[in-house]
């Protein structure tokens, strides 16, 4: 069992990040954020993988003016994302946005921080610290010479310790940066001295399996040392197999609970079936399956028995034949033809 770092709860639209929380799955539209049916289109997408919270980008007027489209009919909060113009920090509120992220690196002066996070508090507005090792105060750079870990945990601190000067305290904070161990001794460093709530994630992870392999690692990391209230996977690619990412990495340590886990065996020279084809089509039917169960499909008897003793329900293969098993016992021997179809029926009976 992973134990979680304890930490303040805040919210951000209803949601709620940190204390007692389960860990919440965020993504960000990678639309034009003013192209209203696109950008919604993508949320729903999103929410119905299982997205809590949605980020969307605000770098011009015409995404700002459609904030107020987009969180109507948005299924879950909206968070703007703003970087280099206040004003538009404090337009997106007035749109109605569940939360403001901010860099205060790239914000400006630190009047116009307090400003916006005095207006967030007037409207019960959440805000997110970010800190990017892309984007950090110029003092910091100087004195460390690079974005290491000890500038980025220090920036975060310092803005963290003026919020909460200015009496400010729904808020989270993110560090960022892209390399894995500097991001996850970041968030070490600062974790040690609040219990401000941490949105965790590796940015500008890349593409496909890179991507999901360097954000699993860093991540996961984060997440089994108990740091991490909220998670966004980021990779060059559809934001819905960032949630799909999110929720396998938080699976697998036991912090959610979400669809069927399937557990196969990564077959051998004892296989007499078709083992990935019966995984793929199992895979496939039950995606949209929200319920938590687990399903093990295990190509012969060697590890099929304790794989099957822990799961709901599985199959432990033979030669052109496959033992069905429900709660740890063997129930009906079924075809290879037919093996796939069964366990669906027999997933479906559970409920
Ligand atoms: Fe090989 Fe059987 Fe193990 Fe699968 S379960 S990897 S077929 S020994």
């Amino acid at each position: 069992m992973v134990e979680r770092r304890k930490t303040r709860q805040i919210n951000v639209g209803g949601v709620r990040i940190g204390g007692d929380a389960p860990i919440v799955v965020q993504s960000m539209t990678s639309t034009k954020t003013h192209e209203v049916e696109k950008t919604l289109e993508q949320i729903d997408r999103l929410h119905n993988a299982g997205c809590e919270i949605v980020r969307v980008a605000v770098p011009h007027q015409e995404d700002v003016e459609a904030l107020e489209d987009i969180v109507k009919n948005s299924p879950v909060p909206i968070i703007a994302d703003i970087h280099f113009a206040p004003s538009y920090a404090f337009l997106s509120m007035e749109k109605g946005v569940h939360g403001i992220r901010i860099n205060p690196g790239n914000i400006g002066k630190e009047g116009i921080v307090k400003e916006i996070v005095e207006e967030a508090k007037t409207k019960g507005i959440a805000v997110r610290i970010g800190v990017n090792s892309g984007s950090l105060e110029k003092d910091l750079l100087e004195k460390y010479g690079y974005p290491c870990a000890e500038a980025l945990a220090e920036s975060a601190l310092r803005w963290s310790d003026k919020f909460e000067k200015w009496g400010f305290t729904n808020y989270k904070v993110s560090i960022k940066g892209s390399d894995v161990l500097e991001n996850v001794k970041a968030n070490m460093l600062f974790a040690e001295r609040t219990d401000v709530p941490l949105h965790i994630g590796i940015t500008e992870a890349g593409m496909g399996k890179k991507g999901i392999i360097k954000s699993s690692v860093g991540i996961g990391i984060l997440l089994h040392m108990g740091i991490g209230d909220t998670v966004r996977v980021s990779l060059t690619d559809d934001p819905v197999i960032e949630v799909e990412t999110a929720y396998e990495i938080l699976k697998s340590l036991g912090l959610r609970k979400k669809g069927v886990d399937i557990v196969a065996c990564p077959t051998c020279g004892r296989i007499e079936v078709d083992l990935p084809k019966v995984v793929k089509e199992v895979e496939e039917k039950l995606s949209s399956v929200n319920k938590p169960l687990k399903v093990a499909i295990m190509g012969c008897v060697v590890n099929a028995i304790g794989e099957a003793r822990e799961a709901d329900i599985g199959l432990a293969c033979g030669r052109g034949f496959a033992w069905l098993f429900k709660n740890g016992k063997p129930v009906k021997k079924v075809s290879e033809e037919e093996m796939a179809e069964e366990l669906l029926r027999e997933i479906e009976r559970l409920g």
